[in-house]
């Protein structure tokens, strides 16, 4: 495994492998590897010739008051779980390399970016977006690998790559969870004993919300308000946002129909941690029962 932290040496590399047709596959990271990480590497490995993998804590995605300083960083242990997992190439450029003095350009997606987590962390997705459209100029992938468990994040890629003709399949991997359910993310390794025992909490309320779902409840509101009152009984867990939305446009639902992303975010202590589930329900089966074709 090649470990690659400057531009210019990763572009000589992508010019070489694409001389040679080799096809790349783009795993783009902020580090401190974990399953769900991994997952994408094996995804990327079964369709392309090459796994380039990316790690950069994009400090243009955090807010002023955001965690940036404390997000964990710990690239010897990355580069053992990467190599393992069967990347090829870590790309870990500097902040510098990829912000120099007077960098002024910005991508920015719009309305897509305007609810869920674009409400709750202004200017977040811009910084997403510019550094993802960077990163595929650079490593030119033909495919990307995201994951579900940031669902804002990945149909705003989608879209970006939509709108700026880029030619870049994205594909979406589903969200890999620890035994117990809490989704994995990086930073579930700043909650204390308790604080991770109450962050399942999230996980329980998304499954109550697809039970309830399953057994006929379409009405958006009572859904949220059931897992709202879940999640109040925890000690630790405040939550940020909760919203049913049609998993297209991320518009708020008032009817569960068609196919929806029920999406959580909350802070856990200090620590922010997101979750979500996508359901699909079968429109006829919204209907009272009489009225669904074939029957009456
Ligand atoms: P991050 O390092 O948190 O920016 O995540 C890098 C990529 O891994 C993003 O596409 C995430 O959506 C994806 N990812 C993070 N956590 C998970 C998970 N638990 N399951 C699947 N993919 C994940």
């Amino acid at each position: 495994m090649k470990l690659i932290d400057t531009i210019p040496r990763m572009t000589t590399l992508v010019k070489m492998l694409k001389k040679e047709g080799k096809t790349i596959g783009f795993v783009p990271t902020m580090g401190y590897l974990h399953e769900g990480h991994l997952s994408l590497v094996k995804a990327a490995k079964k369709h392309t010739d090459v796994v380039v993998m990316s790690i950069f804590v994009n400090p243009l995605q955090f807010g002023p008051r955001e965690d940036f300083e404390k997000y964990p960083r710990d690239i010897k242990r990355d580069e053992q779980l990467a190599s393992e997992a069967g990347v090829d190439v870590i790309f870990c450029p500097s902040a510098k390399d990829m912000y120099p003095e007077g960098y002024a350009t910005y991508v920015n997606v719009e309305t897509l970016t305007e609810t869920l987590c674009g409400a709750s962390r202004p200017g977040h997705f811009k910084g997403v977006t510019t550094v993802v459209a960077k990163l595929f100029h650079i490593v030119k992938p033909d495919v990307a690998y995201f994951g579900q468990k940031d669902a804002q994040q990945a149909i705003i890629i989608k879209k970006m790559v939509q709108d700026l003709n880029l030619d870049i399949e994205i594909k979406v991997m589903p969200i890999i969870r620890e035994s117990d359910g809490l989704a994995m993310s990086s930073r579930n390794v700043n909650l204390s004993e308790e604080e991770r025992r109450e962050a399942l909490v999230l996980h329980q309320a998304l499954k109550k919300a697809e039970a309830m779902i399953d057994d006929g409840e379409r009405d958006a509101k009572k859904i949220a308000k059931t897992m709202e009152a879940m999640i109040g009984q925890t000690g630790n867990v405040r939550k940020d946002y909760l919203s049913i939305v049609d998993a297209k446009h991320l518009d708020p639902v008032a009817t569960v129909s068609g196919e929806v992303v029920i999406a959580v975010a909350a802070f856990v202590g200090k620590t922010r941690l997101i979750d979500n589930i996508i359901k699909r329900v079968d429109p006829e089966k919204t209907k009272p029962s009489g009225t669904r074709k074939g029957q009456g």
